[in-house]
């Protein structure tokens, strides 16, 4: 059973039934994450889709809003009895929070949730939005993990992409953030920017890692449409690397990571032992998350749903309800079986065959025997101890593999 709802702000599980014997497939009840989304930055980047507005006059009422919403979720009975465990505060540019809108909403989290003892409470910054003062408050805000937007080292990509920083920019805020005693800070890098090379791309990944930050996200840069990359794409103002090269960059960022001491354990994310974002891998786990502020997502077994992605509307709709969801979706028991493949074989730890078979009631090793022999013997797959993983030429068509095997 499939429901959308557009444009309404009243709770799925108010207004259609669910099948909730379906409620067997995610852990629910175990940890809650919390993301906040911060839809303002103060310009916007040639390859981002995201939801964010370049006017920063609402931010105060945007933050207000927030608050409530955090109020109206923590009534809720799907919210009531979880214990949050990461919260994330997502953009947008989040670092463009004051730090005293940041701790109010840590606070009333805090206030109405019950969270974890070592709850892990990220942000995401612009390295340029960085000073003492706002590290210092940040930490007695609770934040223990920054993440930053870093992209590349070298500047002329960076002015390409649209970023408002510079490579040394970089240096400086992790220096910063050192000395202010954060030790789980992440980068996140894009490859696969037009004009970018096997040695620029090289350069970028060393550089990271000569800061040592605990975790990094490295992402292949995706044209969507509707943002000025697409624009100047389709008008052949610049070119994308071909496959060929993007398939060299993903198997060099493999290699440097892995050989400074980083694991993969997603197809695009790298932590030292112990530093793999827990925010993140909820989200891959199919574990319950509330997304409050505009745009944001939630999911609480078997319902999905997103708020408004439109500023004044967001505020509005808070401010006299409460919550503001636009469109919402039980998920079907099929759409379920899809996304457990998918997000399982982006894990490195892969798809759990025994799981599998009680979720599903099928045992994929002999329902997709054919495909899963053929991607073995390609060398896009492997087989461990009763899971099925994929190795870097895999995951490198991920997509195609799901689609083959769902
Ligand atoms: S800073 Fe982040 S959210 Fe803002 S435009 Fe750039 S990529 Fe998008």
């Amino acid at each position: 059973m499939t429901l959308l709802l557009s444009g309404q702000q009243i709770p799925l599980w108010l207004t259609a039934p669910v099948d909730l014997s379906l409620g067997f497939f995610y852990n629910n009840g175990v940890a809650l994450s919390v993301y906040i989304h911060v839809p303002f930055c103060r310009t916007k980047c040639v390859y981002c889709d995201f939801y964010s507005v370049t006017d920063l006059t609402a931010t105060r009422a945007y933050h207000d809003s927030l608050l409530k919403e955090i109020q109206y979720h923590a009534k809720d009975v799907r919210c009531r009895d979880e214990t949050i465990d990461t919260v994330f505060f997502g953009g947008g540019t989040p670092s463009l929070s004051s730090p005293a809108q940041v701790d109010r909403i840590v606070k009333a989290l805090w206030k109405q949730f019950e969270h974890t003892q070592y709850a892990e409470l990220t942000l995401e910054a612009n390295p340029d939005d960085l000073t003492d003062q706002i590290a210092e408050r940040w930490r007695d805000c609770g934040i223990n993990r920054i993440s930053l937007g870093v992209q590349s080292f070298r500047d002329s990509e960076l002015v390409f992409l649209g970023r408002r920083h510079s490579s040394a920019a970089v240096d400086r805020a992790s220096d910063l953030l050192r000395s202010h005693d954060f030790r789980n800070i992440s980068f996140d890098l894009i490859y696969g920017v037009p004009g970018q090379t096997l040695e620029s791309w090289r350069e970028s990944l060393m550089r990271a890692t000569e800061l040592c930050p605990e975790h990094l996200s490295a992402y292949c840069l995706t044209v969507e449409s509707g943002t000025p990359l697409h624009g100047m794409i389709a008008r052949r103002e610049v070119n994308l690397p071909d496959d060929e090269l993007l398939r060299d960059m993903f198997f060099l960022t493999i290699e440097t990571l892995t050989s400074s001491g980083y694991h993969q354990y997603e197809i695009s994310n790298f932590a030292l032992p112990g530093f793999e974002c827990r925010h993140n891998l909820a989200y891959w786990t199919g574990r319950s998350y509330l997304g409050l502020g505009a745009a944001a997502a939630s999911y609480f077994h078997p319902a999905r749903w997103k708020n408004i992605s439109d500023l004044s509307r967001y505020i509005a709709e808070v401010n006299s309800t409460g919550c503001a969801i636009g469109e919402a979706e039980a998920l079907d028991a099929e759409t379920m079986r899809r996304e457990y493949v998918m997000l399982s074989l982006r894990l490195t730890q892969g798809l759990d065959c025994v799981d599998y078979a009680k979720k599903f009631g099928e045992d994929i090793r002999k329902t997709r025997s054919e495909i899963i022999g053929a991607l073995i013997a390609n060398g896009m797959m492997k087989r461990y101890d009763g899971h099925l993983t994929l190795t870097p030429a895999g995951m490198f068509v991920s997509d195609e593999i799901v689609t083959r095997l769902t």
